[in-house]
């Protein structure tokens, strides 16, 4: 299941053009940014939704250079959680998009079916999403729990800190609110625009770690796996205790002997004690994204396996996809406590 034409590199698109929504421009989220890029032509437009939503886009075409969009998000500013998200065990599970879309190209990435577009939406109206975040937190179901919201669904916004500060300003609103708990999952290696943070509890960093030969394969445009490794090791140094996230698993040919060679080297260069937990979960992806995202070329092999469809989600079959993740789950427990990692399936 190997797909070697294209090995990832780490880049930064120029941003040659800037739509702007006419609301969106004197928000300081929004000046900030473009004094970050002030070589950028800026187009204002009326609603982000004419460039973004426009019919006919050829997703890794605009991949290649993709545009910046700064919005406003009107409505739905946290969703609860899916079953395709893995929730570690927290009943109050949300997820919030202040960025559309991914400056990674990951060949398994629900978000080629989720959007009609590869540019990027950047909301400027942090605020909004703030007291959207109050307001939930207030009315969450289980009171004596904390809420869980991932910020970093629909993109990795660490990736983008040096452009848009938007995992610093979470991070502060969180540090404000103790009933917060942030999961900030990224494969950014920019861990240094943080790195100045203190280690908040209610703070999780989240690594997406992959053997080598899987992320060259698949997970396009995203850092190495020796200078995601750097990052986690750099984090773990200044006091966080970090989230490893193996998922997707992708059984290629001899997974085991890759895997077990991959987890050998996480338990050499990552400091047991610096881990907080390990998520392990094999490919998914609801049925009507992995649709669209199965006619996006080049094709890739993710979309052509032997996959069964259980109440909408496209997965390995339930037993397959447990036997992987026990065995994975049996290599990880000589680095840390089997209560400690958190299945998929
Ligand atoms: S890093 Fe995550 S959000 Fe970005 S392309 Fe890869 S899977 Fe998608």
């Amino acid at each position: 299941m190997t797909d070697l034409s294209r090995l990832s590199n780490s880049f930064l698109p120029d941003f040659s053009h800037i739509y702007v929504e006419e609301g969106a421009k004197d928000f300081p989220m929004a000046k900030d940014i473009l004094k970050r890029l002030p070589n950028a032509e800026v187009i204002p437009v009326q609603d982000y939704k004419s460039v973004f939503n426009r019919s006919g886009q050829d997703f890794q075409a605009q991949k290649k250079s993709m545009k910046l969009i700064l919005a406003l998000k009107k409505d739905g500013f946290l969703y609860k959680a899916t079953d395709v998200v893995q929730d570690a065990g927290f009943q109050n599970f949300y997820y919030t998009t202040p960025m559309l879309n991914c400056l990674y190209n990951c060949r398994y990435c629900f978000l080629q079916g989720m959007y009609p577009s590869a540019n990027l939406v950047v909301f400027v109206n942090d605020s909004d999403f703030f007291d959207a975040a109050r307001r939930e937190l207030d009315s969450r179901a289980v009171k004596d729990e904390p809420l869980l919201l991932s910020i970093s669904y629909s993109t990795d916004l660490l990736a983008f800190e040096n452009i848009v500060p938007w995992t610093r300003k979470w991070i502060d609103f969180c540090k404000t609110n103790p009933d917060l708990m942030l999961e900030i999952r990224t494969k950014s290696a920019l861990f240094s625009a943080i790195d100045d943070v203190r280690p908040v509890d209610n703070i999780i960093l989240a690594w997406t770690l992959s053997p080598n030969i899987i992320a060259n394969a698949y997970e396009w445009d995203a850092p190495p796996l020796a200078r995601r490794l750097k990052a986690v090791k750099e984090a773990i140094a200044k006091g966080w205790k970090v989230r490893l996230c193996l998922d997707p698993v992708i059984p290629i040919p001899d997974w085991e002997h890759v895997y077990a060679e991959f987890i050998q080297m996480i338990s050499k260069e990552i400091p047991a004690e610096g881990i907080r937990d390990i998520t392990v979960g094999t490919f998914r992806m609801g049925r009507d994204f992995f649709k669209r995202a199965r006619k996006r070329l080049p094709p890739s092999d993710v979309y052509y396996q032997d996959y069964e469809d259980r109440d909408g989600v496209i997965s390995l079959p339930k037993n397959e996809s447990a036997a992987i993740a026990e065995k994975i789950k049996g290599q990880l427990t000589d680095i840390i406590d089997e209560n400690k990692i958190s299945i998929w399936n």
